[in-house]
């Protein structure tokens, strides 16, 4: 490839998806991973207990406050935040690598992080997962089972600010199902031939 024709290539960018809990991130994230391997996914590290099926390192690197904080303190993190109770964190080091190869990253975070990122990296690109309706959001929150009350609550209180951000992302997919949110967000991370060039 030429010189001019490498600098026309198109600048490949950070994707940040976001939204409230509930909306089904998780599980766009975890259809990605599934059927478009080549998509390069940053792995978090949060203080949480992992849930049943949760593998250390695949879903989340688990750490402890003690590890967590220290890595603040090495400035080990592109963005964390405190959200339900728990840490979270986007390992520094692997995304600037991505970025640096000139190759898309994608992160699925809160919206807390979401806005550091977008400070850190204007450039970046916010996509935001919306539920379909209000009450599809309480229904999903409500119906997974897999919190306390206490739990549920905080997040239905993040779930509304979190909903008021809308405008402040580049994007918004509609999760009316996983399958079509996943493929709309494939597609705006660009073509698979630019992506599968740097294949994990
Ligand atoms: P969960 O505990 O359900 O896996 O995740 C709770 C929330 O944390 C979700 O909204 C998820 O998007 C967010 N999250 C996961 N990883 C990170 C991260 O690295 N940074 C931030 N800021 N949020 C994260």
């Amino acid at each position: 490839m030429s010189i001019d024709r490498l600098h026309a290539a198109p600048a490949q960018r950070l994707t940040v998806l976001s939204g409230p809990s509930g909306v089904g991130k998780g599980s766009v994230k975890a259809l990605i991973q599934e059927y478009y391997p080549w998509v390069w996914l940053s792995v978090s590290c949060t203080t949480r207990k992992p849930r049943q099926g949760e593998v250390d390192g695949a879903d989340y690197h688990f750490v402890s406050t003690e590890r967590f904080e220290s890595m603040i303190a090495a400035g080990e993190f592109l963005e964390w935040a405190s959200y339900a109770g728990n840490l979270y964190g986007t390992p520094r080091g692997p995304v600037e690598e991505r970025l640096q190869a000139g190759l898309p990253a994608l992160l699925e975070i809160e919206l807390q992080g979401a806005r550091q990122v977008r400070r850190a990296m204007p450039e970046s690109h916010l996509v935001f997962l919306a539920p379909p309706s209000w009450d599809e959001l309480v229904r999903r929150l409500t119906g997974r089972g897999t919190e306390d009350e206490a739990t549920i609550e905080r997040r239905l209180k993040a779930a509304h600010e979190e909903l008021a951000s809308e405008a402040e992302f580049d994007h918004t997919i509609t999760n009316v199902s996983i399958e079509q949110a996943a493929s709309e967000l494939v597609e705006l991370l660009g073509s698979p031939a630019i992506i599968k060039s740097g294949a994990r």
